[in-house]
């Protein structure tokens, strides 16, 4: 028999499971790979925003790394929400300890209702201490002025800012282009062997987005836990994460959730 892909989740938890580890779990569901969790930090949350978030002590972190290494063959692994420097630190340290497979990191800093799920000195623990594991990287416009320490206006501001992530020594970077202006969302995606390209799809006109970063993020994560090459996880990533946003969930007062039984 095959085994089943084990994938898991380094994050934060949203209380109204939309976002975070709970996106994460139900797109691993959705792309049949066995799903866990890390909690990194805990969040009293809604579809209209983040109310409150409580760290985890970083001794109990220890301690999920410890219980998951200790029983499952994990293949790939994914982080999200990190909170601050320290329990980047932690996160790290016990990465370095463990073998989880490939990592893709999602730059997780601000909720969309502008709660900081990260502190901003954790960026340089983010670029030097953890992108130097990460397999792919996946910032939207504004994580990835903040990582590359400069302003996007155009595509070309897109290329070199990934070019300069690239340097923190991450393998693969793609730059999410949803928060750009027009009727195309355009990514661009650069490989470790300096190849590029560009995946683009209509701009999709919903309030139902929470969410949108984690399930991308995740299904590429859950596709390299399956053994699927980087460039087509990337690809069902792009198509999974369309079809959960034209298929959002209208609950809730804000901004719903996307939709993972899409
Ligand atoms: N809450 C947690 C715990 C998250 O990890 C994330 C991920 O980005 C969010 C909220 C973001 O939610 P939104 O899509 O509303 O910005």
């Amino acid at each position: 028999m095959n085994e089943t892909p084990q994938v898991v989740t380094i994050a934060g938890s949203d209380s109204g499971g939309g976002a975070g580890m709970q996106a994460d779990l139900k797109t691993f569901q959705a792309r049949h790979a066995f799903g866990m969790n890390i909690v990194i930090a805990l969040t009293a949350q809604n579809t209209l925003g983040v109310q409150e978030s409580y760290p985890i002590p970083p001794a109990f972190i220890d301690a999920q790394f410890a219980s998951l290494a200790a029983d499952f063959q994990i293949r790939a692994a994914k982080t999200g929400m990190l909170a601050d420097r320290e329990h980047v630190a932690c996160v790290v340290k016990n990465l370095q300890a463990v073998d989880f497979g490939p990592l893709v990191v999602d730059p997780v800093m601000i909720a969309k209702g502008g709660h900081p799920l990260l502190e901003a000195d954790a960026i340089t623990s983010i670029r030097t201490e953890l992108l130097p594991l990460a397999t792919i990287v996946t910032p939207n416009i504004p994580e990835a002025e903040v990582l590359a320490d400069c302003e996007i206006h155009t595509e070309a501001d897109m290329m070199k800012a990934a070019k300069m992530i690239q340097q923190f020594g991450v393998k693969h970077v793609i730059i999410k282009g949803g928060h750009q202006v027009g009727e195309q969302a355009r990514d661009y995606v650069l490989f470790a062997s300096g190849e590029s390209k560009w995946l683009s799809g209509p701009r999709i006109e919903t309030q139902n987005t929470h969410g949108t970063g984690d399930t991308f993020s995740a299904c590429i994560a859950a596709e390299l836990a399956k053994g699927t090459p980087l460039e087509e996880a990337i690809l069902i990533g792009k198509q999974f994460i369309q079809g959960a946003i034209e298929q959002g969930i209208a609950v809730g007062h804000g901004h719903g959730p996307t939709n993972h039984w899409a």
